[in-house]
């Protein structure tokens, strides 16, 4: 890989690389765009297939994150670290060496547990690093908050879609019953929602059917449901070349992570008059439920979901965005983030620093 022309192309700002000769750690620390503030990112450990591989992720994951943050309205910039280890071999030398490592950016960066690492493992690495979050006895975990925000996020799409927000009698079919589906599944069916819920984890759904009333379907029906939303709480990649037309949905609007196999699909999502919430900022109520422990006082539950609830808000303009500017609501995203990043910038362009 040609490694500076990667980073060129998307404006990524550092890309360091640690070794420790003791456990053989290899971890990539990515920062892409700082503008905002330190780095926020969550450490992620895969057993991928080359350097190449590994390098590009954290290239990827980190810009997603400078999206994500600067959207949420968070004063953190992107970064990620990616550790590039068989996660079945993790021990406590390693996961405290890769703390070490996080130490030594001395607070340019900040992280937390990803794909392939877990609340005890982070724990092991806080004996040699400050610079965590979403700890238990902080933030701890952030699905609740994924789900708040999820729930805003199909409110204000059913405000643009229908002029009501209510999802009272509305069909919504939920794919995923695990942390976020579920707890998003019970706020819907308080609001006299009617459910659908899938799950390969077939008990899963079975457990949220119980308790919500919501109707099981087998993982692949789910795409064929006649719905008013469809939301994708399960893995990614839900939007692709092989569901697409199957949708019968008016919203897709969900926490999963990246739910379109290619950028394509939001195009072909606006083409076919199906409003798309962007992922990254439907699932940003977890970190913005993170960045509450950065204010004063530290974090607070009660002010942290005041703050993931404005998702909602948020959300509708882009909505407003995209219809002005005849754009997809990916791209309409993108550019409220990159203006305001773009605003900052400049503020700190004519900043003249006072002499002392
Ligand atoms: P989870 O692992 O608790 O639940 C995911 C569920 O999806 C599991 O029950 C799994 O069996 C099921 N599943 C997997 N493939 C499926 C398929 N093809 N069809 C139906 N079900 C399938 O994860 P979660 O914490 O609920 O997160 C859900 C999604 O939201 C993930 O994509 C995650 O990355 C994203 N997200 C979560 C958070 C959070 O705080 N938990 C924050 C941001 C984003």
């Amino acid at each position: 890989m040609d490694i500076f022309r990667a980073m060129a192309e998307n404006g990524h700002e550092q890309l360091i690389f640690n070794y420790d000769r003791s456990s053989g750690l290899r971890m990539i620390i990515a920062l892409h765009d700082t503008t905002l503030g330190p780095g926020l990112g969550g450490m992620r450990n895969w057993r991928y297939k080359s350097e190449d591989e590994a390098i590009a992720d954290a290239l990827r994951l980190s810009r997603g994150m400078t999206y994500k943050n600067a959207f949420a309205g968070i004063d953190f910039g992107g970064s990620k670290c990616v550790i590039f280890n068989d996660p079945d071999d993790k021990s406590d030398i390693l996961l405290r060496a890769a703390g070490r490592f996080v130490e030594m950016m001395g607070g340019r960066i900040y992280t937390g547990e990803d794909v392939g690492l877990t609340p005890d493992d982070v724990e092991v690495m806080a004996q040699s690093t400050r610079y965590l979050v979403g700890r238990p006895h902080k933030s701890g975990d952030p699905s609740k908050a994924a789900a708040l925000g999820t729930y805003a996020s199909i409110r204000a799409s059913l405000q643009h879609v229908f002029g009501d927000a209510s999802p009272k009698g509305r069909r919504i079919a939920i794919q995923g019953a695990g942390n976020v589906g579920s707890d998003l599944a019970r706020r819907l069916a308080a609001d006299g929602a009617e459910l659908f819920v899938s799950d390969v984890r077939a008990e899963r759904a079975e457990a949220v059917a119980e308790s919500t009333g919501a109707q099981v379907l087998d993982p692949d029906a789910i795409y064929d449901v006649q719905c008013d939303v469809f939301s994708p709480c399960a893995l990614g990649l839900s939007v692709s070349g092989e569901t697409i037309d199957r949708f019968r949905t008016r919203i897709i609007c969900g926490s999963a992570n990246n739910q379109l196999a290619v950028p394509e699909m939001a195009e072909e999502l606006r083409r076919r008059g199906i409003l798309y919430a962007p992922d990254f900022i439907v699932n940003g109520g977890g970190i913005v439920n993170i960045a509450d422990e950065f204010e004063d006082g530290g974090y607070n539950r009660e002010r942290a979901f005041a703050r993931v609830e404005r998702i909602g808000e948020r959300l509708r303009q882009v909505y407003l965005r995209a219809e002005a500017d005849g754009i997809t609501t990916e791209s309409a995203a993108e550019r409220i983030a990159e203006d305001r990043i773009a605003a900052l910038a400049q503020q700190q362009r004519h900043f003249v620093p006072r002499r002392v």
